[in-house]
């Protein structure tokens, strides 16, 4: 059973701020096509453990492997060559460019330096394969009406679909997902609850931080709880939510 398959196997993981320790010895594994729940309260050590794995910020301890290869000394850009790919919990979007040229930047890239260069050099043929692409994935994440519009003038809920769409021009394996829920009504959740359960459909496996719980708990197979860095909870949604020490957690924040 393909789901039986590690794909990121986070060991021990510590990470200090001066004396602060945000995350403090986490290990949790996230299976091929799984989803993944991340949740805790405000300060918790969400946010950074993602900045963990995407290399972003080097661990205080412990280590990360990814379909086998320990990747926490790799740094960011050969942590995204693997195709991990992921979306902030504050948006990070140049809200002058149209979500197209935005969403293409990541058809482009799969890390972060040199983008303007490298899209300059481009030819016809390249332009247009980017562009095509970032346009399918634009549609697929229900933004086609406002494809062209500048990604500042788009609702907040909306730059955090944009944001989706720019991970998934990469076709990750892996996808951290940073409360891509909130400031959607309704009716977009519940599209984008769809359009993650058929990302794990095609196999890829997603890391989902979240503070809607109705939202996490849908959609995960399991879940990961941090409390004040630690974890303090891991388990099937149904088992979580009835867990002393996460409605403690919660109720004491
Ligand atoms: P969460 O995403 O769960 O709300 P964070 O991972 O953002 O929590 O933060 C965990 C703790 O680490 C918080 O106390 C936060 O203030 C602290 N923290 C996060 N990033 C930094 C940083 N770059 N420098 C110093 N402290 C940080
Ligand atoms: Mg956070």
């Amino acid at each position: 059973d393909a789901k039986d398959e590690t794909l990121l196997s986070v060991r021990s993981v510590r990470k200090e701020f001066g004396g602060l320790v945000a995350v403090d010895d986490v290990s949790f594994d996230v299976g091929r096509a799984e989803i993944v729940g991340l949740i805790g309260p405000n300060g918790a050590g969400k946010s950074t453990t993602f900045n963990l794995v995407t290399g972003v910020l080097p661990l205080s301890g412990g280590e990360i492997h990814f379909a086998g290869e320990r990747i926490d000394r790799l740094g960011p850009e050969k942590i995204a060559e693997r195709r991990i790919a992921r979306t902030f919990q504050h948006v990070k979007l140049a809200p002058a460019m149209s979500v197209l040229e935005n969403v293409a930047i990541g058809a482009h890239l799969r890390g972060s330096a040199g983008l303007v260069a490298g899209m300059l050099k481009l030819d016809r043929a390249e332009e247009r394969d980017i562009f095509g692409e970032a346009a399918r994935q634009i549609e697929r994440v229900g933004l086609a009406d406002v494809m062209h519009r500048p990604a500042g003038t788009l609702a907040l809920g909306q730059q955090r679909l944009a944001e989706i769409a720019r991970a998934l021009c990469v076709d990750p394996r892996l996808l951290l997902l940073d409360e891509p829920a909130a400031g959607l009504r309704h009716m977009e959740k519940q599209a984008l609850a769809d359009l993650i359960r058929g990302l794990r459909e095609e196999g890829m496996s997603v890391l989902l931080v979240e503070h809607d719980m109705d939202f996490v708990m849908r959609l995960t197979d399991h879940i990961v709880v941090l409390n004040f860095g630690a974890r303090i909870a891991t388990g099937a949604p149904a088992a979580i939510q009835s867990d002393p020490a996460v409605i403690e957690a919660y109720l004491g924040s």
